[in-house]
């Protein structure tokens, strides 16, 4: 924080200050799906010693927000320090004329009742957009299953993006903090290895941010795409001549041997390319049947209508199974698979293809 000027440059005492971290559905801390307590206490301890009043929070597309807290470790910490936690559960449409794209949102509660918010984002992999870093990490400020709803209207990875960017235009929070002592590798953003990064990464600037996390795993911050909307919304910048790094140089931390897609995610709303094409050439999520319990949760999880990922002629004793040509793409269901055993998969026309 001192490299930055400092907190007070952030926060002002006797403000209500909001934490966001990654929670998800609330992991062992150890499995590297949430941001760590430890990171989210020491944020949390040099904000109340600025003086604010400390809350915080994340909404998961499953469960109530308090009981992901404490399967993640971060109640307890929060009750330990007097944080409270922040209603994520319910909220408020709220309007944003200057958005890109989506020009109207429904913001949680306790996002609205705070003064600021200070995001707390975890190193980790992504099926959808490559990288789940600072930018991203906002998306749970939008209450429950209402997220479903933004990935079903914005099919298009690329216009998924620029929402999230518009999110962040709208919060505005006054700085990040990513939590990447334990990365997350591969499968992210739950089902993916522990890789050691050992980096904390702060900025006021997401997109400088994430695109600077992208160069140490030797993603180029092209591929990630909030990065262009998010520099052409005046969010940030993720030209690397226009971000000052101080403390350790980035090479201390380039790890290109880090598992992550390196490509920019395809265009595959169903608008632009026809479905059969589409399920010819575009990646797609898969069960690995071996690490499957038949828990189900990913046939609760898919957001389209009827579900893309669904029992079998009803039989709950076997896998799931897509149908491809309703799916969106959205990766809702490889990112809920408490087994990690969903993943991504190209088919097999489009690996042909990438040969040629
Ligand atoms: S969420 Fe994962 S473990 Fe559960 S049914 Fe779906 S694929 Fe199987
Ligand atoms: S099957 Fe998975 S990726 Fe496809 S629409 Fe449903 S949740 Fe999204």
């Amino acid at each position: 924080m001192e490299l930055l000027g400092g907190l007070g440059l952030f926060v002002k005492q006797q403000e209500k200050i909001v934490l966001k971290p990654n929670v998800l559905l609330g992991s062992d801390p150890l499995t590297c799906v949430t941001t760590h307590p430890a990171v989210f206490k020491a944020a949390g301890r040099l904000l109340q010693e600025a003086g604010a009043w400390v809350s915080y929070g994340d909404s998961s597309s499953m469960g109530k927000c308090e009981g992901n807290c404490r399967r993640a470790g971060l109640k307890q910490v929060g009750d330990e320090l007097g944080f409270t936690i922040a209603d994520f559960d319910s909220g408020q449409t709220v309007s944003h004329k200057e958005a890109l794209l989506v020009k109207n949102f429904t913001i949680a509660n306790g996002v609205l009742e705070a003064d600021g918010m200070v995001s707390l984002p975890k190193f980790k992999t992504h099926g959808l957009v490559r990288f789940t870093g600072a930018v991203k990490n906002q998306f749970g400020c939008i209450p429950g299953f209402i997220k479903g709803q933004y990935h079903v209207k914005l099919a298009d990875p690329h216009d998924f993006a620029a929402m999230l960017v518009d999110i962040n235009t709208f919060i505005k929070p006054r700085l990040y903090i990513m939590d990447g002592i334990r990365a997350m590798e591969g499968n992210g953003p739950r089902g993916g290895k522990v890789r050691k990064m050992n980096v904390l990464l702060l900025s006021a600037d997401p997109v400088a941010l994430d695109a600077t996390a992208c160069r140490m795993i030797n993603l180029d911050p092209e591929a990630v795409p909030t990065s262009k909307p998010g520099e052409q919304s005046g969010l940030g910048t993720y030209h690397i001549d226009r971000i000052e790094i101080a403390g350790e140089k980035l090479e201390a931390f380039y790890t290109p041997s880090f598992k992550v897609v390196r490509s920019a995610p395809q265009h595959c709303s169903s608008g632009r390319l026809q479905a059969f094409v589409r399920n010819q050439v575009c990646e797609r999520p898969a069960i690995d049947k071996v690490k499957c319990t038949v828990c189900g949760t990913c046939v609760q999880m898919c957001p389209v209508k009827p579900k893309a990922v669904n029992w079998h002629s009803g039989d709950k004793t076997s896998p799931p199974t897509y149908k491809y040509d309703r799916c969106i793409r959205c990766y809702c269901c490889q990112e809920v698979c408490p087994e990690g055993a969903i993943s991504i998969k190209n088919p097999a026309l489009s690996r042909v293809l990438m040969k040629a």
